[in-house]
C-alpha cells in the first residue's frame, strides 16, 4: 500500500490528513476524489454472535496449533515473490495447493501489464467455496512482495494470506457445512498479486491486480444468474494487511458501510483478550476516522463495494525495509489475530458451533 507514516512521523501525517481531509471534503468535487467513497449501504447479513463459552472453544482447542501455522502455512510464503518471478509463481502454487485440496473452486486471473520495468505477469487468485451462491463474504490480502533487495514482507502481506489459508483449513468441516446448506451466502479468498508499486507508487504503478478484478468482476455474471455481477455480489470485502508486528493497530475507516461489523470485531477481540491473556492491549481502537490510505480496497470501493480494512496505523516500524521478517513478527498478536477472524466468519456466515471435542481434519490436509 501507499507509504501513510511511520510511527515516527505520525504526527506530521496526522497534520498531512487533516490538511487533506479539509481538501478532499471542502475543495475537491467527490468524483476526483482518488479514494473513492462509501457508495452501497450495508448489504451484509446479520452476525449470529458467539458467547463466551463457545469463544474459549477457540482457545481451548485449537484447530491447527501455532507451529503448524507457522510451518505449514506461512513459512512457505516468507520468501521474495515480487510479481512475474519465480518465487511468486512457488508462492502461488502454495496457496493453489492448500485450497484446491480443501474442495475450494480456484479461479486464476492471469493478465499482463505494462510496468516501469517492462511487461509483466500477474496473477490474481480467486478461492471461492460455492462459485454459484448470490452472496459472498470477501477475505482479501497481497501475495507479492515488495521488489527492494532482501526483502520478505512477513507483515506485507505473507501473515494476513496465511490466516486467510488458516481459516479455510481451520474451519473447513464447518465450510463444508455451509456448501451443503442451503443459503445464498458463500466464502471467497482473494489473494491479490500486484499490489507493491515496481517503482515508486503512482496511479498506473500500483495495485496492478486489484484494479483488474475489480474491472473484470464487474463484467462477469455469477454462473445460473441472469444480471448479477461477481462484484454485486460481494456483501462486505475485508482486507487484511500490514499484520504480525506487536505494535498492530487497527481504525475504523468506513463507518457507514461496515462499522457495524468493525465494532464487533472490536468487542470479539476484547472479549478474546480477557480468554487468553496473549495480549494486554486491543487491537481494534475505538478511533473512527476517513481513509486515506491507498491499498488494493481502493478499485473495489470506487465501483461500490462495502470494505472493511484491516490495516495497521501507524504502520510497522519495519514497513518496507530488510527487517520485515519472521524474527520481527510477535506471534501472540498473530495468534490473537487468527482467532478473532476465525470467530468473525463463524459468526457472519452462520456456520455450526465447533465442538471443542471434535477432532478436526485438518491433517488430513496439511
Ligand atoms: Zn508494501
Amino acid at each position: 500500500m501507499r507509504r501513510a507514516a511511520r510511527p515516527c512521523e505520525a504526527h506530521r501525517e496526522i497534520y498531512k490528513k487533516l490538511v487533506l481531509g479539509f481538501f478532499k471534503v471542502f475543495l475537491l468535487p467527490q468524483k476526483t476524489s482518488a479514494y473513492g467513497k462509501e457508495k452501497k449501504s450495508p448489504s451484509g447479513g446479520l452476525l449470529k454472535e458467539l458467547n463466551k463459552q463457545q469463544l474459549m472453544c477457540f482457545i481451548s482447542s485449537p484447530s491447527l496449533s501455532l507451529a503448524t501455522f507457522r510451518d505449514k502455512l506461512l513459512a512457505p510464503i516468507l520468501v521474495e515473490r515480487v510479481s512475474g518471478t519465480y518465487g511468486n509463481y512457488i508462492v502461488r502454487q502454495h496457496i493453489v495447493s492448500i485450497l484446491r485440496s480443501s474442495g475450494w473452486h480456484i479461479d486464476l486471473d492471469t493478465f499482463y501489464s505494462t510496468t516501469p520495468d517492462g511487461i509483466v505477469e500477474f496473477t490474481n487468485i480467486i478461492a471461492t467455496l460455492d462459485p454459484t451462491r448470490k452472496r459472498r463474504l470477501v477475505l482479501a490480502c497481497h501475495y507479492d512482495s515488495k521488489k527492494l533487495v532482501n526483502f520478505i514482507g512477513a507483515t506485507d502481506s505473507a501473515v494476513s494470506c496465511a490466516i486467510l489459508l488458516d481459516i479455510a483449513i481451520s474451519l473447513k468441516q464447518q465450510l463444508d457445512n455451509l456448501k451443503s446448506r442451503a443459503d445464498d451466502i458463500t466464502l471467497q479468498l482473494i489473494f491479490f498479486d500486484g499490489e507493491e508499486a515496481i517503482r515508486d507508487w503512482t496511479s498506473t504503478d500500483s495495485l496492478y491486480g486489484s484494479r483488474h478484478l475489480a474491472m473484470r468482476m464487474s463484467n462477469t455474471i455469477i454462473q445460473g444468474q441472469r444480471s448479477l455481477t461477481e462484484l454485486q455480489a460481494i456483501d462486505m470485502m475485508v482486507l487484511l494487511d500490514l499484520i504480525g508486528a506487536e505494535t498492530l493497530q487497527f481504525q475504523n475507516y468506513f463507518q457507514q458501510t461496515t462499522g457495524s461489523y468493525y465494532n464487533r470485531l472490536r468487542t470479539i477481540d476484547y472479549e478474546l483478550m480477557k480468554l487468553t491473556n496473549d495480549r494486554s492491549w486491543p487491537l481494534f481502537t475505538s478511533s473512527v476516522t476517513p481513509s486515506y490510505i491507498m491499498d488494493d480496497h481502493v478499485p473495489f470501493l470506487q465501483l461500490g463495494v462495502p470494505i472493511l480494512h484491516l490495516i495497521s496505523y501507524p504502520f510497522p516500524g519495519v514497513w518496507h525495509t530488510s527487517h520485515d521478517n519472521e524474527e520481527n513478527l510477535d506471534y501472540p498478536t498473530v495468534q490473537h489475530m487468527r482467532n478473532i477472524m476465525k470467530v468473525f466468519v463463524v459468526e457472519y456466515l452462520h456456520l455450526k458451533q465447533i465442538n471443542c471435542q471434535e477432532t478436526s481434519i485438518f491433517h488430513l490436509i496439511l
